[in-house]
C-alpha cells in the first residue's frame, strides 16, 4: 500500500490533520512498537482507494536543534520510502525559520511534497499566507484540520497523485445477493445465471456457517454472489415447510453492494416485499427490483411497473427488470442493471465538482429560513463511496427540514449523475472535533 507521510515542526497541527484525514473512516491506528511514540500509522480510504498515513509527530523535542535532528532522522527513515509527503505549516503563525530549515531537508523530494497550510479557517485568510509560496514547492493546499475545510480537496489530490493505489475490492467485484419472499424464484434466478455463465467456481465458505460466496464472471466483470442457505438449494418441496429468516436476509443485504429484490409478478407487491424493500433502503444498498414469473402475470409490464413504483416509491433509484427465471428470460438485462447500479454506487466526485453542484442547488432553491436566519452551506465534499456519501457543513443542521432535505437529495443525485444508486447525505454543523 502507498505511504503518505506528514511532517512539520511542532504545533502546526500535524496530529489534528492526521486525525481529520483518517477520522470518520474506519482506521486502525497503531503505535509503532517501542517505548517512544515516534510514528503513528493509520489507513485512509478515499474514493475507493486506500493508503497508509504516517504521522511523525510523536514526542516533541525541546530545542529547535533537536527538532531538526529528529526531522532529519525521519527523512532518512521514512520519507525515503514514502510516495507522498504532506509538509504542514501554520497559516496562523506563518512561515518560521524552522519551517525553512525543514523545507531545505525536503527539497530533494520536491516532486512528492504537498505543502499543507493548516489553521486557515476561512478563505479570506488564504491571502495572508503568501509567504508559503516562497518555500519552494509547487503544490499548496489551505486547510483547517479542526473544521475540515479544504480537506476534501487535499484528499482528492493525494488520491490522484499516488500511483498504483490499490483499487478496493476489485478482485471480488460486485457483491450481489437475491432476497425475497419464499417461492418468488430466487433459486431459479441464481441457477439461471450460473448455468448461463458456466463459470461456477467452487463455493468458498463464508464467515458464517450458512452463507457461501460464489464468484462468477459476466461480460468481463467479476461478481460475487452472496448466497445464504435457504435461498439456493438443489431441490425443494413445493409447498413444504419453507421458512423465511429475516436474520439470514439481513446478513445477505449487509454483505452486498447490490441487492436484487425478487417479487413474484403473478402476485403483486405484498407487505413482506415492502418490508424487505425497507431493509434494503435503510441500509443504503444498491438495489435492482426483479419482477419474476412474468409468464404467469395477467397485467402488462407497464401496469406492473406503475404499481411497483407506487408501492416502493422510496426505491426510486432502483432499476426494474422483468424475468422468467426457468427460461432464463431477462437474466442478461438483470446483470446489466446490477452493473449500472454498482457503477453509480462506487462513483466518486472531486470536491470542487461536488461543492459547485451543492452551491448551484442552494442558489436555485434555497432552504427556507430557520428561526429567521438564512440556512447556509459553508462547504461540502464527498466523503466516501458504497454508497456515495456527501457531507454538507452548514450553519444550521436543524434548518434542514425533512421535506426540503428529501427534495435536495433527489436534486443532488441528479446533479452528480448518480442515477441508479442511493446517495447518503450527512448534514453537519461546524462544531469542533476533539483532537
Ligand atoms: P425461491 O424460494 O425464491 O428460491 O423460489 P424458487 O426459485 O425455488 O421458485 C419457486 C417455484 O416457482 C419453483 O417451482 C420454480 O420452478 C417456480 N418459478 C420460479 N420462477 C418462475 C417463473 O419465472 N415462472 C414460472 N412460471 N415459475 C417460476
Amino acid at each position: 500500500m502507498s505511504k503518505v507521510v506528514i511532517v512539520g515542526r511542532p504545533n502546526v497541527g500535524k496530529s489534528a490533520l492526521f486525525n481529520r484525514l483518517i477520522g470518520g473512516r474506519k482506521a486502525i491506528v497503531e503505535d509503532t512498537p517501542g517505548i517512544t511514540r515516534d510514528y503513528i500509522e493509520g489507513v485512509v480510504s478515499w474514493g475507493g482507494k486506500e493508503f497508509v498515513l504516517i504521522d511523525t509527530g510523536g514526542i516533541v523535542p525541546d530545542t529547535e536543534d533537536e527538532i531538526l535532528r529528529k526531522i532529519k532522522d525521519t527523512v532518512e527513515k521514512v520519507i525515503h520510502g514514502a510516495n507522498l509527503i504532506l509538509f504542514v505549516v501554520s497559516g496562523k503563525e506563518g512561515v518560521t525559520p524552522l519551517d525553512r530549515e525543514i523545507a531545505r531537508l525536503l527539497y530533494p523530494y520536491k516532486e512528492k511534497v504537498l505543502v499543507v497550510v493548516n489553521k486557515v479557517d476561512v478563505s479570506e485568510e488564504e491571502s495572508l499566507c503568501g509567504e508559503c509560496y516562497t518555500l519552494g514547492f509547487d503544490r499548496i493546499f489551505f486547510v483547517s484540520a479542526i473544521h475540515g475545510r479544504g480537506v476534501g480537496e487535499l484528499l482528492d489530490e493525494v488520491a490522484g497523485m499516488i500511483e498504483g493505489l490499490v483499487q478496493k475490492g476489485s478482485e471480488e467485484g460486485i457483491k450481489l445477493s437475491f432476497v425475497g419472499r419464499p417461492n418468488t424464484g430466487k433459486s431459479s434466478l441464481i441457477n439461471a445465471i450460473l448455468r448461463e455463465e458456466r463459470v461456477l467456481v467452487s463455493p468458498k465458505a463464508g464467515t458464517t456457517r450458512d452463507a457461501v460466496e460464489i464468484p462468477f464472471c459476466w461480460e468481463g466483470k467479476n461478481f460475487t454472489l452472496i448466497d445464504t442457505a435457504g435461498v439456493r438449494k438443489p431441490s425443494r418441496v413445493k409447498y413444504g415447510v419453507e421458512f423465511f429468516s429475516v436474520g439470514r436476509t439481513l446478513e445477505a443485504i449487509e454483505r452486498s453492494d447490490v441487492v436484487c429484490l425478487v417479487i413474484d409478478g403473478s402476485e403483486g407487491v405484498s407487505r413482506q416485499d415492502k418490508r424487505l424493500a425497507g431493509l434494503i433502503y435503510r441500509r443504503y444498498k444498491g438495489c435492482v427490483i426483479v419482477i419474476n414469473k412474468m409468464d404467469l402475470c395477467a397485467l402488462s409490464r407497464k401496469e406492473v411497473e406503475r404499481i411497483v413504483r407506487r408501492e416502493l416509491f422510496f426505491l426510486e433509484f432502483a432499476p426494474l427488470v422483468f424475468t422468467v427465471a426457468p427460461a432464463g428470460e431477462g437474466v442478461q438485462e438483470l446483470l446489466g442493471s446490477v452493473s449500472s447500479v454498482y457503477r453509480d454506487y462506487t462513483k466518486h466526485h472531486r470536491t470542487s465538482f461536488v461543492s459547485k453542484a451543492v452551491q448551484k442547488l442552494m442558489r436555485e432553491k434555497p432552504p427556507p429560513p430557520y428561526r429567521g436566519k438564512e440556512v447556509k452551506v459553508y462547504y461540502s465534499f464527498q466523503e466516501g463511496t458504497r454508497p456515495p456519501t456527501v457531507v454538507l457543513i452548514t450553519n444550521s443542521p436543524e434548518g434542514w427540514r425533512e421535506e426540503y432535505r428529501r427534495n435536495f437529495l433527489r436534486r443532488l443525485r441528479e446533479a452528480l449523475g448518480i442515477k441508479y444508486s442511493p446517495l447518503k447525505l450527512l448534514i453537519r454543523g461546524r462544531e469542533k472535533v476533539t483532537v
